[in-house]
């Protein structure tokens, strides 16, 4: 593969375990850093990766790239042999542009403009999903020789974000349509897909779904089919590895129990799995006041226009923690603005903290899928740096020309100050009024 004209971004090479909150503390001292910035600390992409490879040895994931599409993420991916979902013709440009093989990515939008399709097709990216006829008579014009996927609608009982009303045939009342007239239009359907829902949290949801998606392939067989992908999708958690493996012992049974056949190509579109837990937000207090009803109001430079608009929008819970300790300060009820100019743009309207000073950083775990991809500009504000760090352990399994200092070992920086224990850590979830 060739990367060379990727503009990858570099990697710093720290020694073996540091922890991120120090390297945060570092950052901000060598470089007097005042803007809010990320940390992704590659090392948890890579446990991410040899997490699934265990846990779900027969499921070959196709990262979905609008989670997160930093160049350094997916040159590693793709090194791991690791397929893509693709959901427009940028996102399809850009896997192909770091030398992936169209045939590892799969267009996973049911819905594409005619042009993206003809695209599609032109560069070899044949593998497409769909849930309607319309879809359907437009792959198959602007793509002759389409491998079509059809979407089925199976949304977890309990999900931060279900996708049933936007997306996904109904099995009862549309499949068998949708497959007859496949088989008319003379399409080469090869599979099923489906999505739980982002943040599943239904335990039975990826059972229940493998098990609709069988009917659906003994009904492809009566006119003619022999399927050979199931698809299931995202919805995996992010940060919760314990909740992740139960949620694999479910999926394993349902393909024990729905597919034993071997000869069945089982593939996943994680997102969240993948980049969630490597991506940590750095904020700086801007402003603060005391207010009318005794609580402590606080103004960060980052907010839901920019890093918090997945938390915002699809109801994600957001865990924070002062870099510093304090451990003598008491705590307050306190109140965090975002750092624009629009009213909705707050973070939380009751959090404990310590008492803090303008200048002072809090700490936000798990900002890895769709933060920076939802970031906006609005009001000027940009969006964060990236510092991308992995440790001498690590680096043995990725290969980045792109190193910048090696072994960067931190002095010891009143580490004993720093919140590594995270003694005011608080989960919440934004407020919207
Ligand atoms: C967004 C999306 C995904 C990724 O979902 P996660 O919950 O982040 O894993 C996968 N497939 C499709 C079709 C999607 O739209």
């Amino acid at each position: 593969m060739n990367f060379e004209s990727n503009n990858l971004e570099s990697v710093e090479v720290y020694e073996n375990n540091t922890d991120v909150t120090r390297i945060i503390a570092e950052k901000i001292e060598q470089c007097g850093h005042t803007d809010s910035f990320y940390i992704c600390d590659l090392r948890e992409i890579l446990k991410k990766y040899s997490l699934w490879t265990s846990t779900l040895p027969r499921i070959k994931p196709f990262y979905a790239v609008k989670a997160n599409n930093s160049t350094n993420i997916l040159k590693i991916l793709a090194d791991f042999g690791i397929n893509f979902d693709c959901a427009s013709k940028n996102e399809i440009n850009q896997i192909l542009s770091l030398g992936v093989h169209p045939d590892r990515i799969i267009y996973a939008h049911t819905i594409k403009a005619p042009e993206s399709i003809k695209y599609a097709n032109k560069v070899g990216v044949k593998l497409m999903t769909f849930d309607n006829s319309e879809e359907l008579f437009k792959m198959k014009k602007l793509c002759p020789n389409v491998r079509a996927v059809l979407r089925i609608r199976s949304d977890a009982r309990d999900a931060l974000v279900k996708f049933g009303s936007k997306f996904g045939c109904d099995v009862e009342n549309e499949a068998d349509h949708l497959l007859r007239l496949a088989r008319d239009l003379n399409v080469d359907l090869v599979g099923v897909s489906f999505h739980v829902g982002f943040g599943c949290k239904d335990i039975d949801a990826f059972y229940n779904a493998i098990k609709l998606a069988e009917t659906v392939f003994r009904l492809a067989k009566l006119y003619g089919y022999d399927l050979s992908i199931l698809n299931i999708g995202g919805g995996f958690p992010g940060a919760n590895d314990i909740y992740f493996k139960e949620l694999a012992i479910t999926i394993n049974e349902a393909l024990d129990d729905f597919f034993p056949n071997e000869s069945i190509q089982v593939i996943a579109e994680p997102g969240t799995f993948f980049v969630n837990s490597a991506f940590t937000l750095a904020c700086n207090i801007i402003s603060k006041k005391f207010n009318l009803d005794s609580k402590w109001v606080y103004y960060v430079n980052d907010g839901i226009y920019g890093s918090f608009n997945r938390d915002y929008c699809f109801n994600v819970p957001v865990t924070m923690y002062p870099l510093h300790k304090y451990s003598k300060r008491k705590a307050h009820p306190s109140i965090i603005f975002g750092v624009t100019c629009a009213t909705p743009d707050r973070l939380t309207k009751n959090v404990s903290l310590p008492l803090l000073d303008i200048g002072e950083w809090l700490i936000f775990q798990n900002m890895g899928a769709y933060c920076l991809s939802l970031c906006t500009s609005f009001n000027g504000f940009a969006t964060p740096h990236i510092f991308y760090i992995i440790d001498d352990n690590s680096l043995g399994h990725v290969c980045f020309q792109h190193l910048k200092h090696l072994h960067i070992s931190l002095n010891e920086l009143s580490s004993h100050a720093l919140n590594l224990k995270k003694r005011f850590s608080t989960t919440y979830c934004i407020d919207k009024d």
